[in-house]
């Protein structure tokens, strides 16, 4: 699904958070916000998700305006930092339970299940609950049941911020061959360089509310817009 957000602001009581965001997201692309604390990359994800809508401007999904479209409406899938599984429901459970808010079939909310639970490599643990399971094992769990619903649009919320070192690195290229096995329109947050620049086919530095540089992960490297974009890239000087 391709994205765009035209001039869109988002102000918090006194204060503009998000100030004309332009911006346009192709179908299929893998696209990271990135920027410091505060910047307001959550505040854009969750307009993106119809969490939040914006104060002025438009959000268009393949063409058309969804500034009204409720989330549930918004065929999107998200995975956020703290993935919260039902901790008294099984691997499977958790994954089917979307389907079943859907009021998807029993028998094919257990197929489409199995299949994300395929996906996300777990199709081997699908009777263990939550606490059977390692960090790295829930994360997949949390991803199978962001996708099983096949959403267009995947939303991503400094989703590997919780995990150690090593599984960061695993969790990187997994969500990485997911999103490309499905073909998914992607938008990750996070404030991790390496992650954006590694993940991302464009990334997008935002410095409170604005967007400052919007280029893919090579280009930002060796051609940082400004000081503050090759600061915080760490480009060579
Ligand atoms: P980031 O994800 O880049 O760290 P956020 O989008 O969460 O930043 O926040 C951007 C700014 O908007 C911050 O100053 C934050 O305090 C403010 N903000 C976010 N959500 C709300 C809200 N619901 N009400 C008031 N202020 C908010
Ligand atoms: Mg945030």
């Amino acid at each position: 699904m391709r994205i765009e957000l035209r001039n869109v602001s988002k102000r918090f009581d006194k204060a503009d958070v998000i100030e004309n965001l332009n911006m346009v997201i192709e179908d299929g692309e893998f696209v990271a916000l990135l920027g410091p604390s505060g910047c307001g990359k959550s505040t854009t994800l969750l307009m993106l998700a119809g969490i939040y809508k914006p104060t002025k401007g438009d959000i268009l999904f393949d063409g058309q305006i969804v500034n009204e479209v409720e989330p549930k409406d918004r065929k999107i899938g998200m995975l956020f930092q703290s993935y919260a599984l039902y901790p008294h429901m099984t691997v499977l459970e958790n994954i089917m339970f979307p389907l079943k808010q859907m009021k998807v079939p029993k028998k094919e909310r257990v197929e489409r299940a199995k299949e994300a639970a395929a996906l996300v490599k777990l199709d081997h643990l699908l009777d263990r609950l939550p606490s059977e399971l390692s960090g790295g094992q829930q994360q997949r769990v949390a991803l199978a049941r962001a996708v099983v619903k096949e959403p267009k649009l995947l939303l991503l919320d400094e989703p590997l911020s919780n995990l150690d070192a090593r599984l960061k690195i695993e969790m990187r290229e997994e969500i990485k061959r997911i999103q490309q096995e499905l073909g998914i329109t992607t938008v990750m947050v996070t404030h991790d360089q390496e992650e954006a620049l590694t993940m991302a086919d464009r990334v997008a530095i935002m410095k409170d509310g604005e967007l400052v540089q919007y280029s893919k992960p090579l280009d930002l490297y060796h051609h940082p817009k400004n000081y503050f974009v090759a600061h915080f890239i760490g480009s060579p000087p």
